[in-house]
């Protein structure tokens, strides 16, 4: 997606530590034209999907896919980090392994909003080593829900959760794909460019 590619470009960040920064578009500041483009672009990708319910993570991708939902007309679930899982079986949960902040935590979903009548699509912001990703997964085939697909802002290529889920045979959207980076210099090369 030409748009977005640019605006990393012209606003995004490389930090040291394989972490592009872009929150002062799309994960702290928030560009909401830009969340309509992104919106229209997932629409025009996953066109012809049966698409019942968006599920991401909080937090950063909640805004995201409520921009989303408003193209597809179906509901936002967001999976919630928990301080302790709750026990008595009334939500499905998963650990996921945080890229940017190095810790391990738990990620819940109330039973009452995922059912095997769904098909869902995962919106996130970023896939990096894919362990968010992962987590939904595992949160939806305990559910019993369809995957339809799952859409990405910003992958990074040189990190292997694209290849992963990709092996896996799910319809994998990313909008722009990061194949190097370069924190000295601040350059971005972007996949087929
Ligand atoms: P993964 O689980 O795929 O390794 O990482 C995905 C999550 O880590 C995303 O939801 C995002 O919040 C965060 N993340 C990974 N890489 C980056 C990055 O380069 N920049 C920012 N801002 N967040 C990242």
């Amino acid at each position: 997606m030409q748009l977005l590619k640019e605006r990393i470009r012209k606003d995004g960040i490389v930090k040291a530590g394989n972490v592009l920064k872009v929150d002062s578009f799309l994960n702290h500041q928030m560009d909401i034209e830009l969340f309509n483009e992104i919106g229209r672009e997932f629409k025009r990708r996953f066109e012809g999907k049966n698409i019942t319910k968006i599920l991401t993570i909080e937090a950063s991708g909640i805004g995201i896919a409520c921009v989303v939902a408003q193209y597809f007309h179906v509901p936002v679930v967001f999976a919630k980090k928990a301080q302790s899982i709750n026990i008595d079986g009334e939500v499905y949960s998963s650990k996921i392994e945080s890229f940017t902040h190095k810790r391990v935590y738990d990620v819940i979903v109330s039973k009452r909003f995922l059912s095997p009548e769904d098909h869902v699509l995962i919106i996130d912001d970023f896939l990096a080593n894919g362990c968010a990703l992962m987590g939904l997964l595992e949160i939806l085939e305990s559910a019993g829900a369809k995957t339809e697909g799952i859409g990405i802002v910003i992958e990074k290529g040189f990190q292997d959760g694209g290849e992963k889920i990709r092996k896996m045979g799910i319809a994998l959207e990313s909008l722009a794909i990061v194949d190097a980076m370069d924190a000295e210099t601040g350059t971005v090369k972007f996949r087929d460019e």
